[in-house]
């Protein structure tokens, strides 16, 4: 199939793809549903064993739309921490990422909305592999779809793989909208995460998309001069906290601060005293990241996470704390899209 007319997310969200579909390929309105039932809810991408559909279904759906546009090149995992990595290759021969993690029985996906990131954060795998182009909303929705095929139950989503999905975020939202409005398997949006380096009118962004999301801030510093040295491209301190004032003013959900920790640049006792201040200012919840090393980039992981710990229980800020999972299967996003065009 060279161009197919129309994705998965078309027929979802607009009723005229629907209308089309039933007048240009004379198929009836139920076949629609059967079709995405399989796929949804079977997990069955191959036409052939959609065993109730009609040949002509058949035909007009494999000509007409996007099935499967992204293939599984590699998956590794991680016994000891449940934790399993999978490789996918679009259908233009770029390699992108997603990881599933398994906390108490609960499956989390880690999808990705770009391939690579044009943020170029320094301490990054993606940052450093360079931006080639947006993922489609189908190709996020691929992930989501082949993830499930692979645990049965995908439980969370988080948008941190690789990519910044602000700079995406119309396809980002198609992507969410589909998952959240479709009538087969609707995801409740509580269970979605979205992550930002912090790029502008992000606020508004989240305050357009009305639904209740929940979003993450990579704050990493709270000082300028830091930030612009490992964030290049992300906001400055005053735009990233004017962003979160119009976003707690209009949404009444708490934000979370992700913090990574990088030894003797992030970890300063006048960095994590500076944190408080901010997490305390917006009652946020801060998502302590042990750094995950990447090779080819100098950055360590902190010798200081207890004691950092220690301090924020000391000064009642709720936090959490994400220890290097995946490191044996190079976990942090783009870490082995990195690794592969490193030895390229
Ligand atoms: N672009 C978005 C979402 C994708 S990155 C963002 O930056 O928020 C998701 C999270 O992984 C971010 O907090 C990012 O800073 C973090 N991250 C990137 N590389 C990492 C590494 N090597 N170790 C630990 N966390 C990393
Ligand atoms: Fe992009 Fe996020 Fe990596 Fe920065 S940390 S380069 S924004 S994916």
């Amino acid at each position: 199939m060279v161009n197919p007319r129309y994705t998965l997310i078309d027929i979802i969200l607009d009723e005229q793809t629907r209308i089309n579909i039933i007048n240009q390929g004379k198929i009836k309105s139920f076949r629609i549903e059967q079709f995405l039932q399989w796929i949804f809810i079977h997990s069955y991408f191959d036409l052939n064993k959609m065993s109730n559909l009609d040949k002509l279904s058949k035909e007009f759906f494999s000509q007409n739309i996007e099935i499967l546009p992204l293939k599984i090149s590699s998956i590794l995992k991680e016994e000891e921490t449940d934790t399993m990595k999978i490789l996918l290759e679009t259908a233009d021969n770029f390699l992108i990422e997603m990881v599933i993690l398994k906390d108490d029985g609960r499956n989390t996906l880690c999808l990705s909305s770009q391939i690579g990131c044009p943020m170029a954060c320094k301490f990054c795998a993606t940052g450093n592999v360079g931006y080639s182009r947006n993922l489609s909303s189908s190709e996020m929705l691929w992930q989501f779809l082949i993830a499930q095929q692979l645990v049965k139950k995908v439980d969370n989503i988080v948008i941190m793989g690789m990519g910044e999905p602000f700079l995406n975020f119309n396809n980002v939202e198609r992507f969410i909208k589909a998952l959240v409005f479709n009538k087969i398997k609707p995801f409740s949006p509580r269970r979605i995460t979205i992550s930002t380096s912090g790029t502008k009118n992000f606020a508004k962004k989240m305050i357009g998309l009305g639904l209740p999301v929940k979003l993450s801030i990579s704050l990493h510093s709270p000082f300028d001069y830091i930030r612009k040295q490992i964030m290049p491209n992300s906001l400055n301190i005053s735009e990233l906290l004017n962003e979160c004032d119009l976003y707690i003013k209009n949404i009444d959900k708490r934000i979370t601060f992700e913090y990574i920790l990088i030894d003797g640049i992030t970890d300063t006792e006048q960095s994590i005293s500076e944190l408080v201040k901010i997490a305390r200012k917006y009652s946020a919840f801060v998502n302590l990241i042990s750094y995950n090393e990447v090779e080819g980039i100098n950055y360590k992981s902190s010798k200081k996470e207890k004691l950092i710990m220690i301090y924020l229980d000391k000064e009642n800020i709720k936090y959490s704390f994400r220890y290097k999972r995946g490191q044996k299967i190079k976990g942090a996003c783009g870490q082995l899209v990195w690794e592969r065009k490193k030895n390229q």
